[in-house]
């Protein structure tokens, strides 16, 4: 076959991956088909890969090989043993490393000083900017979420520090592109200073807004993916970095419209995670038993339960679908409210129930279900805190005001299992657990559960 008629049968193969890249993010849009389209992507990737091997002229088969067999091998294992809970770092460094791979594929254009288009010089530079600002700030994103770095760290004048860098980076930038061959020594400094940019940008921002820089800076590794895959030409790499960069962007929009918080304010005015104003809260938190609660809901003709990151945590979700299903068949109807940022990142809760097994048609969404729960007898918040928190309804003052959230105190009776009297991710104090109507039933969620079960069964008998 001549080199001409292997390109077009390869960029023929490109379409399809495409085509099945743009589907499977379709179908992931739904619980029902999510696992479909995961697959869908996945097949088109391995496709996708397979086809660059073919690529006229490709050399360095050995490396990319080899490669592969170490990127394949630390991925598998991380996808086995890395935690629920744990996902949000798991997407921040994998994002970081696309960032990364895009600011790299720029830097070895600029190394090999080939001739390009300057629309492609300019598209490689923008693509390395952005592809060594996710890189950098989405390790300090995943530092943070591990816990490894503690501290959001604000520098004095912080926001005029940030916006003189990118003003120098750019400047570089445009030096670069002018050039058309650039020294040696100015893509070295852009390359670090894109990477700086990246760091002083992420470390002032707290932990409760960093799923939403991983998600902005997943739409940036995106579109340097897409700027990088114009400069090698590669139609898949365009569409991939297209996809991931709507993606990403619509998906940070969503998350910040829940925490209505808008992005700039996430980038320039982060929460710390230290309360910060609000005011004080009158009352006291009341205590209930198992027991007591087993039979709050066993007798009721509705409940609602909220999960949270609790939850998540304490991995109860098994025990809260076996709980529902002897409430189910002791008459009472059950539902489940889902805020969109419930956990630590979106879809959280509906992937752990759906792995527990609790039916789709009993999942709700904030709006669908927000009017329900003045008809509910029992609001059960479960390793929830900040989702059901009404201060966010009230106190102008506080830092989640205007955050949409479950209206669990309108409930005829609130129930809320945590280990302890202690604040939610935001750090705000919750006056929900100071209610008339709320009780609080000590405890892990798993063992919490577990024994309302063992009460539930005992109504039974
Ligand atoms: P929160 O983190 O606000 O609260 C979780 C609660 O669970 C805590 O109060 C904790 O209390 C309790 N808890 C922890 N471990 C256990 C356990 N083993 N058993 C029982 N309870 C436990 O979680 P929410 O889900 O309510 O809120 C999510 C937060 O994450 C919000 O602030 C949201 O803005 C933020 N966020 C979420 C995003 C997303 O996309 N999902 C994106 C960005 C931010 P105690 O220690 O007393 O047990």
């Amino acid at each position: 076959m001549t080199g001409g008629a292997i390109k077009s049968l390869i960029d023929a193969s490109y379409l399809v991956v495409a085509i099945l890249f743009i589907l499977g993010l379709k179908a992931m849009s739904s619980p029902v088909t999510a696992k479909k389209g995961i697959q869908w992507a996945g097949i088109a990737m391995v496709a996708a890969t397979v086809v660059t091997f073919f690529w006229p002229g490709m050399q360095n088969f050995g490396w990319m090989i080899s490669a592969i067999v170490v990127g394949a091998s630390v991925a598998w294992w991380a996808g086995k043993v890395v935690k629920m809970t744990d996902m949000p770092q798991m997407v921040a460094i994998y994002n970081g490393m696309g960032g990364g791979a895009a600011a790299a594929i720029a830097a070895l254009e600029f190394a090999r000083g080939q001739e390009h288009s300057a629309i492609a010089t300019a598209l490689a530079t923008i693509g390395a900017l952005i592809g060594s600002v996710a890189f950098s700030g989405s390790c300090i994103a995943f530092a943070k979420l591990q816990g490894i770095m503690k501290k959001a760290w604000r520098l004095p004048a912080q926001n005029a520090v940030n916006v003189l860098l990118a003003l120098l980076v750019v400047a570089l930038g445009v030096m670069m592109v002018s050039a058309g061959h650039p020294q040696p020594k100015l893509v070295i400094a852009f390359f670090v200073l894109s990477l700086v940019l990246g760091v002083v940008l992420t470390t002032p921002i707290g932990g409760a807004d960093m799923p939403v820089v991983i998600s902005l800076l997943n739409a940036f590794t995106g579109l340097a993916v897409g700027f990088e895959g114009y400069v090698l030409g590669n139609p898949s790499l365009i569409v991939a970095g297209i996809v991931v960069g709507a993606s990403g962007t619509l998906l940070t929009q969503l998350m910040a419209k829940a925490m209505n918080r808008p992005i700039s304010n996430v980038l320039f005015t982060p929460i710390t995670g230290e309360a910060q104003g609000g005011a004080a809260i009158e009352g006291s938190m009341k205590e209930v038993g198992g027991l007591d609660a087993a039979a709050m809901m066993r007798y009721a003709q509705k409940v609602i339960i909220i999960p949270g990151y609790g939850m998540a945590v304490a991995g109860a979700q098994h025990k809260v679908w076996e709980m529902t299903k002897l409430l189910q068949e002791a008459g009472v109807e059950v539902k489940f409210a889902i805020h969109p940022v419930a956990g630590r990142m979106p879809g959280h809760m509906n992937v752990l129930l759906a792995e527990a097994g609790v039916p789709y048609d009993i999942i709700f969404d904030l709006e669908e279900i927000n009017e329900e729960f003045s008809q509910a007898d029992v609001a059960l918040v479960i390793g929830a805190n900040d989702v059901v928190n009404p201060v966010a309804r009230t106190d102008k003052s506080s830092p989640i005001y205007g955050m949409p959230i479950l209206n669990a105190d309108h409930a005829q009776n609130v129930i809320v299992i945590k280990r302890g009297k202690g604040a939610g991710y935001s750090g705000v104090e919750n006056a929900l657990f100071y209610g008339e109507n709320t009780r609080m039933l000590y405890g892990s969620a798993q063992q919490a559960v577990a024994d309302i079960i063992t009460h539930v069964k005992a109504m039974a008998g």
